[in-house]
């Protein structure tokens, strides 16, 4: 049977007479007959990637890449009158993860089935995900995203767990997700659910019942933790998330034939930030529950367990108080009483116990003291770990702390996002970086090839023209593909700095109307959620849409500044965002971004960084050299001494340098009070002149300068098409490929047996 004729078997009817809704549901239902039909490989050892968030995105498409029926479907559905792109639109996007951290799950699980690594990812199954983010009166609202469709990826499975709450038992159903490799074979996503989770329990936009566990567990991601129950309401998902995971691998090993004392040789469970920590106590409690002693259930954890810290904000280090731990989960708390004991007659550090003077359990102590790698996820971040923020461990622990430099799949991010490059790199380099990412750099070759580099620009400019095409559809927004496109997608917060470039936008707007004309007009995008409780974050959003209203439709202005703020920023829009960028905004206060994986993305599919010496930028700097790359801003050693010596003040900087006043008192000038409220923009006012902790205006003549060098840069279009060149060549060190074999090598050691 040709493609067509299996497809036409699940549709009942002839592809050219279907609709796209039924042709997306008889494309899913074929791509799980191919993946349910693959080999699941199981070594003896395995991996459980376990994880609050996985940010999978829309799964068709790249499934069809990685069982490699992607061309011919696309090919077949042209030849009958449809496009894959209407056929794409109808899935829903699950919004299971937040940002990177999620991505990052998403773009490892590719990997390891890549790989032929052994290896399942268990979270949990949100029916209504993060949220939806709406733009109304300038300001973000969050709405439920229900994602779970009559057929979606979702398959229902007869596992069940027992799971026990103070004062309530629940049944954890586990449903799993496909997780196909590129040419390889496929793993599983195991997403825990519960049956009487009752999604019309919300109401007015995310709110509802927090105290009503069995209805509401797994409705969000991250509910809004501003009270005490929406706390709790979190410690009642991360148990059922692990407590369910542990007994899954238990009983997997068990069936493979461990005898428990053995456990690490058959599994490895990595610990995706401490959302998941609670399972290393849980399963110490399992071990017990099964006849072995405390001392040796803690020894096999210890031996089964590895953490991987994604931050070093304080505020994100997760702590609970002891009382709440108590209140939904009293059975662990005996045992971290014990892991607690130990560490405290082992080190007598104060700084080093789980439970600390004011009864607060530290997650990532426990993970630290009871897991056997600490990982960071990029070279500035691990050192600043080893020597900073966890300096106390380190002195403890040093065998533990490795580095894994974060990594994208490139299946994802470049052959289905950006087809048009992929298929350049077919010809000029071969198909051979598909599987092995270094091959990119043959690209350089190529460098002084004027019809490549031409080639390049062209693709560039379709990219662009698509993404005008898509904001005109989506949000009615009129922007050119004749301008730079200057691009800063992230979640929003203060650390990673969207007010920065939220100012240089009011200064060159403060600079167009005194009628200083830029050289190159410029479009600046941005796309970003904020969490629903922070107020500046928040605040933020509604500058950037004040200003877009603002200069978009000012004559004198909007022939060279343009702005768009991106609604509901996901990997859908991230996918049509990137391939259409040419400076890719990564300017987070050096120090505070632990790796970030757009950046790499940025750079794959040829945007040229303006960026901080932090995370991941510091590698990709290392990469390209210096001439391909505009970095600014004070440094992460400058930065760590700033806060040590706590002598950074925001207000000198706005008394002392005119072009920052000016920007930041239009936040509250008139033009800005005629669309906005004045609320909001006197309080994202005075924080940044009278708190400004991620120090926004110490780095804002530098940003200022080298944002201008790096739009001069744009005209000269030969070498900035080279740029682009080198940024593509030297990306395969990103693949996420590469960060999953160094896992394997130096953390997990599947197949070795
Ligand atoms: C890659 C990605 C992120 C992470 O972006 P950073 O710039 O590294 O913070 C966040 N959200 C989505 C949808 C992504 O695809």
């Amino acid at each position: 049977m040709n493609i067509q004729e299996k497809v036409e078997t699940y549709l009942g009817k002839p592809v050219a007479q279907a609709s796209d809704r039924e042709i997306y549901d008889s494309l899913l239902s074929l791509v799980q007959e191919m993946a349910a039909g693959k080999e699941h490989k199981d070594s003896k050892k395995k991996l459980y990637y376990i994880s609050a968030e996985f940010l999978i995105g829309k799964l068709l498409s790249n499934n069809m890449i990685n069982l490699g029926i992607y061309q011919e479907v696309k090919e077949m559905l042209e030849k009958n009158g449809k496009d894959i792109c209407e056929i794409e639109e109808v899935e829903p996007e699950p919004s299971l993860g937040n940002g990177g951290l999620g991505r990052l799950a998403a773009c490892f699980l590719d990997s390891i089935a890549t790989l032929g690594l052994t290896g399942d990812g268990i979270g949990l199954n949100y029916h209504l995900g993060l949220f939806k983010q709406e733009f109304k009166d300038h300001l973000q609202k969050e709405t439920p995203n229900p994602w779970i469709e009559e057929k979606s990826w979702l398959k229902k499975t007869d596992t069940v767990y027992p799971v026990q709450f103070r004062g309530l038992n629940v049944n954890a159903r586990m449903y799993d997700i496909e997780v196909t490799g590129y040419n390889n074979l496929t793993n599983k996503l195991h997403l825990f659910d519960l049956d009487s989770v009752d999604d019309s329990i919300v109401e007015d936009g995310i709110d509802f019942d927090k105290e009503d566990i069995e209805k509401n567990l797994t409705l969000f991601l991250y509910p809004d933790d501003s009270d005490e129950q929406g706390r709790l309401l979190r410690i009642y998902q991360q148990y059922f998330m692990v407590s369910s995971g542990a007994q899954l691998i238990l009983d997997e090993c068990v069936a493979k034939g461990s005898n428990l004392y053995d456990l690490p040789d058959y599994a490895v469970i990595q610990i995706n930030d401490t959302h998941p920590t609670m399972v290393i106590p849980e399963m110490i409690r399992l071990l017990i529950e099964r006849g072995m002693e405390m001392d040796d259930a803690i020894d096999v954890v210890s031996r089964t367990c590895a953490y991987t810290n994604h931050t070093i904000l304080a505020e994100a280090l997760e702590k609970w108080p002891v009382y709440y731990l108590k209140k939904v989960v009293p059975q662990l708390m005996p045992i971290i009483e014990v892991l607690d004991d130990k560490v405290r007659r082992k080190y007598e550090d104060e700084s080093v116990a789980i439970i600390d003077r004011n009864e607060m359990v530290h997650m990532a102590h426990i993970d630290i003291h009871y897991g056997f790698s600490v990982n960071g996820v990029a070279a500035l971040h691990t050192e600043i770990l080893k020597n900073s923020e966890l300096n106390n461990f380190y002195r403890i622990y040093p065998e533990k702390f490795n580095n894994k430099t974060n990594g994208i799949t490139f299946r994802r991010w470049l052959l289905h996002c950006n087809p048009r490059l992929a298929a350049l790199l077919d010809e000029t380099i071969g198909e051979g970086y598909k599987k092995d990412a270094t091959e990119l750099e043959k690209l350089l070759a190529y460098k002084d090839d004027d019809q490549i580099l031409n080639r390049l620009l062209e693709i560039k400019h379709r990219n662009k023209e698509d993404l005008c095409a898509y904001l005109r559809e989506t949000q009615g927004l009129e922007i050119s593909a004749d301008t730079i496109f200057d691009i800063q997608v992230k979640r929003l917060h203060e650390y990673k700095r969207q007010q920065l470039n939220a100012l240089y936008i009011i200064d060159k707007y403060l600079e167009i109307k005194a009628g200083k004309i830029p050289a190159a007009p410029v479009t600046a995008i941005f796309g970003a959620k904020a969490a629903p409780a922070y107020v500046i974050a928040k605040d933020i959003i509604h500058l950037i849409l004040c200003l877009q209203e603002i200069i978009n439709n000012d004559p004198e202005v909007n022939k060279y500044l343009r702005v768009v703020m991106v609604e509901n920023y996901n990997v859908t829009k991230a996918g049509k965002l990137i391939p259409a960028c040419d400076i890719s905004e990564q300017i987070s206060l050096a120090s505070k971004e632990a790796s970030g994986t757009g950046n790499m993305k940025f750079m794959l599919n040829g945007a040229v960084t303006l960026g901080t010496e932090d995370g991941a930028n510091v590698e990709i700097h290392g990469e390209v050299g210096d001439d391909n790359i505009f970095v600014f801003g004070a440094s992460s050693d400058e930065v760590i001494e700033h806060y040590a010596k706590a002598d950074y003040v925001a207000k000198d900087f706005y008394e002392n340098n005119e072009s920052i006043k000016a920007a930041v008192d239009f936040i509250t000038g008139d033009e800005m009070l005629k669309v906005g409220c004045e609320e909001n923009l006197t309080r994202l006012k005075n924080e940044l002149i009278n708190k400004d902790w991620f120090m926004t205006l110490l780095d804002f003549d530098s940003y200022k300068e080298t944002k201008e060098r790096a739009l001069a840069a744009y005209a000269d279009r030969r070498k900035w098409a080279q740029m682009t060149l080198v940024n593509i060549a030297k990306a395969g060190f990103f693949s996420s490929d590469r960060t999953i074999e160094e896992y394997n090598r130096d953390i997990w050691h599947l197949g070795e047996e």
